[in-house]
């Protein structure tokens, strides 16, 4: 993942680039490097590969966003990771949104939007589901295993939709495939252009007899357990992608992908602010005087530390790297543990007499440090 180029770069655009500009970009390259006009070439084939995955992402606003802010790990749920599962159909069936169904054929000298110029069934849609991971998952990073209710396979059919093989024939309107020929009339001239059969929907065949478990469809609703894998450092609405996960297509058409919404549970005594983490500690006021062991806990267990003698209320102190890390970097944030002199809500009459003693003593007048850091001064030092 991390060998990874930039998909900005790969396009050649800026970060800021509109999305008219990307859909320029991407027509650009993958032209330049479609199988077609390069055939044999294996870099070249990698080259168009990679624009196509880029586009995918930054075509997309949610996706975009997602890349923007976490970079390629965003989309490292998926198994092997993200857009491994991206096939050269997935590529050709993108096209159709670049290059409008119609032109397509007239870039490449026809073709269409596979090699085969058929499409296998309909592809399926894309799944949400939301995961909940509380703190210790996303400090260690965890798998989770889950049964997703989606569109499967029609097992009596095997996803055909067709009774049996008998039931299938091949389309009379474009012969088998998936595309019609047409010559049309435009201010350049006539142009011959391809269209997807519109009597089997560039499917290439029709059938005749349904299967009757899933009514032709060739998929049923059910569900399947997926495991997720949920890397370290996720965040509250961060969303994950598992290419082929999510409902398959009809008639054998490819599976859309799975997307995992991140939902974070609240920690009972934690609160998480970026990669840090903040902690109340409260302590009594003798212990705030004579200084203490105390045990906190962190985001993936306890840990002990000393509160020195002398310590005001207010303090923060510090546990470096305890905090969150980062999705896609190797920082680390740190635990903040804000301590609180807890100050008594009733007191006993000797309490009382031991108190009123006090109050009469310098010692306890405050006389706070003129060097001493302001609120203001340690929020923002702590929190930046
Ligand atoms: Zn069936
Ligand atoms: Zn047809």
């Amino acid at each position: 993942m991390s060998s990874k180029r930039d998909f900005y770069e790969i396009l050649g655009v800026s970060k800021n680039a509109s999305a008219d500009e990307i859909k320029k970009a991407y027509r650009k390259v993958a032209m330049q490097f479609h199988p077609d006009r390069n055939p044999g070439d294996k870099p070249a084939e990698e080259k168009f590969k990679e624009a196509a995955e880029a586009y995918e992402v930054l075509s997309d606003q949610d996706k975009r966003v997602q890349y923007d802010r976490f970079g390629h790990s965003a989309f490292a749920g998926g198994r092997g990771g993200g857009f491994s599962g991206m096939n050269t159909e997935d590529i050709f069936s993108q096209f159709g949104d670049i290059f409008g169904d119609d032109m397509f054929g007239n870039f490449f000298g026809g073709g269409g939007r596979n090699r085969s110029g058929r499409s296998k069934g309909v592809r399926g849609n894309n799944l949400r589901i939301k995961i909940k991971v509380n703190f210790e998952e996303i400090a260690k990073g965890t798998t989770k295993t889950v049964k997703v209710k989606k569109y499967v396979s029609c097992g009596t059919c095997n996803g055909s939709g067709a009774k049996d093989k008998n039931s299938v024939q091949t389309c009379g309107t474009c012969g088998g495939n998936g595309q019609v020929r047409r010559v049309q009339n435009t201010f350049l001239g006539q142009m011959q252009t391809v269209t997807t059969c519109p009597a089997c929907n560039g499917e290439g065949n029709t059938i005749t007899n349904k299967c009757t478990a899933c009514k032709g469809e060739g998929r049923v609703f059910g569900e399947e357990t997926v495991s997720l894998d949920i890397p370290a450092g996720v965040q509250d609405g961060m969303q994950l992608s598992m290419s082929g996960k999510g409902n398959i297509g009809e008639r054998g058409g490819s599976a859309g992908d799975l997307i995992i919404l991140i939902e974070e549970e609240a920690h009972e005594y934690l609160q998480r602010d970026g990669l840090n983490v903040a902690f109340d500690l409260y302590i009594s006021f003798p212990d705030a005087v004579f200084g203490t062991q105390v045990e906190v806990p962190t985001i993936d267990g306890r840990a002990k530390i000393k509160i020195p003698a002398g310590t005001q209320s207010g303090k923060i102190f510090r546990l470096k790297g305890k905090g969150f890390p980062g999705i896609s970097s190797y920082e680390k944030g740190d635990q903040l543990i804000h301590v609180n002199v807890w100050t008594p809500q009733h007191v006993s009459s000797e309490e009382k007499h031991i108190l009123e003693k006090m109050q009469s003593s310098e010692n306890f007048h405050p006389t706070p440090d003129k060097n001493e850091k302001s609120f203001w001064e340690k929020i923002r030092e702590t929190f930046n």
